[in-house]
């Protein structure tokens, strides 16, 4: 059964004049980035001694005494999900099988694995923003700014070493600090309010230029493909923000009888009935597939 979707999948990519992916949360975690569980323990063992929590998302959320403390976990979140590579190579097989297309990313993820795994970046937007850009708290003006550089810095201050392959290195034990230096803390250089990331969770959220300019050229690519054969690719879109990706694919199909529909999300793959016949779903891993895909192809 996924066998034969599978080969429908493959074969609806080598007819396809332009592919436009769709991404969300379920594509990250099926490229191994997870929230809980041994990843969570290895960076965040001393928070979770402390605390009780036993997943990233809780740490993220929950009200430190200080600042410093707040940095210190935000941190170390900020750069195992944004500045180290997933740990499956996911995104590379789902390149391996676009790259001689035209294609566009649109995507709801904040961790920025497409560029890391070698996709053009003008061909992404980041519709919920960034975890490696900060922006001021207050939103003072309209602008960016690239964390890596500080990120880093709050990291060896806490003890952590950073290899060359930008994995990190551990203290001897009892050097980790849970806290960074007060001289680290992140401001707005126009009005001094704390920085935060450039996410989009209120009404603050900024939309820089980059920003704009991604939004044009994906509004850019899907008039220039308007009626032709397209392969709408949805990978691990859920029904949190469906108006982003899933809601428009089903409408721009049903608008283009060229129009492909695949779907892939382990336990929650389907489309509306008006589109069944242009659809391929597949309940499935999305990192399975794509290696299943690959193999098939050689
Ligand atoms: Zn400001």
């Amino acid at each position: 059964m996924t066998g034969n979707k599978i080969k429908q999948l493959r074969h609806a990519l080598t007819e396809a004049d332009a592919v436009i992916i769709g991404a969300g949360a379920g594509l990250s975690t099926s490229a191994g980035f997870t929230y809980t569980g041994e990843r969570f323990h290895k960076y965040f063992f001393d928070f979770e001694e402390k605390y009780g929590f036993h997943d990233m998302y809780s740490g993220g959320f929950y009200p430190y005494d200080t600042l410093e403390e707040h940095w210190a976990y935000w941190s170390r979140y900020i750069y195992i999900n944004r500045y180290m590579n997933a740990p499956k190579n996911t995104y590379e097989n789902i390149l391996e099988m676009i790259k001689d297309k035209d294609y566009f990313v649109l995507t709801t993820n904040v961790d920025h694995c497409f560029q890391k795994a070698g996709f053009d970046h003008k061909r992404l937007f980041y519709t919920q923003g960034d975890y490696g850009l900060f922006q001021c708290s207050e939103a003072c003006r309209k602008e960016t700014f690239d964390n890596k550089e500080i990120i880093q810095e709050m990291l060896r201050d806490q003890g952590f070493d950073i290899r060359s392959d930008g994995t990190l290195e551990f203290p001897d034990q009892g050097n980790i600090k849970m806290t960074i230096s007060p001289s680290l803390l992140p401001v707005c250089p126009h009005c001094g309010k704390m920085f935060t990331m450039n996410l989009r969770s209120d009404d603050t959220f900024v939309e820089d230029h980059g920003w704009n300019k991604a939004a044009m050229r994906y509004d850019l690519f899907l008039q220039r493909h308007k009626g032709l054969k397209t392969v709408f690719l949805e990978l691990g879109v859920g029904y949190n923000t469906p108006v982003i990706i899933k809601y428009p694919f089903w409408q721009m199909t049903v608008q283009n009888l060229q129009a492909v529909y695949v779907c892939i999300n382990a336990g929650n793959a389907g489309c509306p009935k008006e589109i069944e016949h242009q659809s391929i779903c597949i309940d499935e891993d999305i990192d399975s597939v794509f290696y299943k895909i690959n193999q098939v192809q050689k």
